[in-house]
């Protein structure tokens, strides 16, 4: 969220200390203060602004440190070298960049593949800027799906709803917001995080546009019965006539079931889950910016929903809610996809679940797993209502990002040791310079 600084309109109510950036050490390379809220006069040396720049933010965390993100923070130099090579690449001007489309086009077909999207059908999907993204557009399928099936019947379609856990990323909120539709919320009980097929089938109707679950929750990690809702999703269907589908938000999961739990059935192999998103830039291991949508079969995308855009050259189909973005994230996605295979990422997958990423602190003992049924302990609340705390969690600072810290943390132990971390698991890692697994470059 922009923070305005006190009184943008009127600066000149700041006093002259806030108003300017005045590096000690810059004195001599720096021969006037430099404003912070407006834009400088004239120019700087190009070492004097990147010092500058680079030293302010020192003040920031260490990403490296960060044990309380999911999110990737550290990548090897050869992917962040590729990134540096594509930044200035426009991820949407697929004439200009039909190499980084190409690449594009190859995740998505093996993500689909990844979770077993129908040989026969014709699975269609997207990158995105984040799971958020994703999901957006994703709802968006589901909503006009739905809007479409209502007509067809000659019903009204003026008032959808859409079934989840109390437990939801904040983002399907968000959706529900701004697309208006009525979020429906399974509600938790104490000890038990997850929606269950009872919860779900109690709250759909024939205005539900669809059904989501979660292969590892933001909150605990823990996989959804996703098999077992689909079969009462199945059965009220059957009975009802509706057509109620179901969304699966891997943002998290999706890069570790396939690996360490292939013969859960949570993807594609189940008819009604009709798309699904992955974040790349969690357990895809790719930094911030990046994650997959895929739906089953293309009849599962509205065609209004594709623009066809001509300006850039040819004709190009687009389903996002941006534009233009870098095309880097692809890039170091799929960089990732070759250099550590089914192989590595399973490692990785088998790292965050398995591998002893309990540690200590002087108030408690965590235990981290992912898409494991876990224990919480009270400190947990998620409340039966949405309530106004973030995502109904509330002292999520103690016991959930902690948990959730799990592969990051092992991770971070595991690639060149930071000292703090290294010294929490002083007794059971060495660690070391390296990468993925032992031996970088094996
Ligand atoms: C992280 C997360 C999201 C949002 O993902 P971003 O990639 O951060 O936009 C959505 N759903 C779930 C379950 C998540 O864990």
């Amino acid at each position: 969220m922009l923070k305005h600084p006190k009184n943008l309109t009127n600066l000149t109510n700041l006093k002259d200390d806030d108003a300017v950036l005045q590096p000690l050490y810059g004195r001599r390379a720096l021969t006037e203060p430099i404003p912070k809220y407006k834009l400088p006069e004239n120019e700087m040396a190009v070492r004097t602004a990147y010092e500058l720049i680079h030293d302010e933010l020192m003040l920031d965390g260490n990403a490296r440190l960060n044990l309380a993100t999911f999110v990737t923070t550290w990548m090897e130099p050869e992917a962040e070298q590729l990134m540096a090579e594509s930044f200035s690449k426009n991820m949407i001007d697929k004439d200009e960049y039909p190499q980084t489309a190409m690449i594009e086009e190859r995740c998505i077909n093996m993500v689909a593949r990844l979770f077993h999207a129908p040989e026969e059908g014709q699975a269609i999907g997207a990158s995105a800027i984040g799971s958020s993204e994703a999901i957006m557009l994703a709802g968006m399928a589901l909503k006009w799906k739905w809007r479409q099936r209502r007509e067809r019947q000659g019903k009204s379609s003026d008032r959808p709803n859409m079934v989840m856990g109390a437990n939801v990323q904040v983002v399907w909120e968000k959706f529900c917001r701004y697309w208006e539709v009525e979020p429906r919320y399974v509600p938790m009980q104490r000890g038990h995080y997850t929606i269950t097929p009872e919860g779900v089938v109690d709250l759909i109707d024939e205005n539900t546009i669809g059904v989501v679950a979660i292969l590892g929750t933001t909150f605990t990690g823990e996989f959804e019965p996703v098999e077992q809702i689909h079969e009462a999703l199945m059965k009220r269907n059957a009975e009802t006539g509706w057509e109620i589908p179901l969304h699966v938000d891997a943002a998290s999961g999706g890069f570790v079931a396939p690996f360490l739990d292939p013969d859960l059935k949570w993807d594609f192999r189940l008819p009604l889950v009709k798309s699904t998103n992955v974040s790349g830039h969690k357990y895809g291991l790719v930094y911030p910016g990046v994650c997959w949508v895929v739906w089953r079969d293309e009849a599962e995308l509205p065609r209004e929903l594709i623009f066809h855009v001509n300006y850039l050259g040819g004709d190009m189909p687009t389903f996002t809610l941006n534009f233009s973005r870098p095309g880097n994230q692809v890039v170091a996605q799929y960089y990732n996809f070759l250099r550590l295979g089914r192989r590595l990422y399973a490692h990785h997958a088998s790292d965050a679940r398995h591998g002893d990423v309990s540690f200590r602190r002087d108030w408690q003992t965590r235990t981290v797993r992912i898409g494991q049924r876990w224990q919480c302990d009270s400190r947990v609340r998620i409340r039966d209502e949405r309530p106004h705390t973030l995502h109904g969690v509330r002292s999520i600072g103690k016991t959930t990002r902690t948990r959730l810290a799990g592969a990051r943390l092992y991770h971070a132990a595991r690639c060149r040791g930071h000292r703090r971390v290294a010294r929490l698991h002083s007794r059971r890692f060495q660690p070391r310079h390296g990468g993925h697994v032992p031996g970088r470059y094996s």
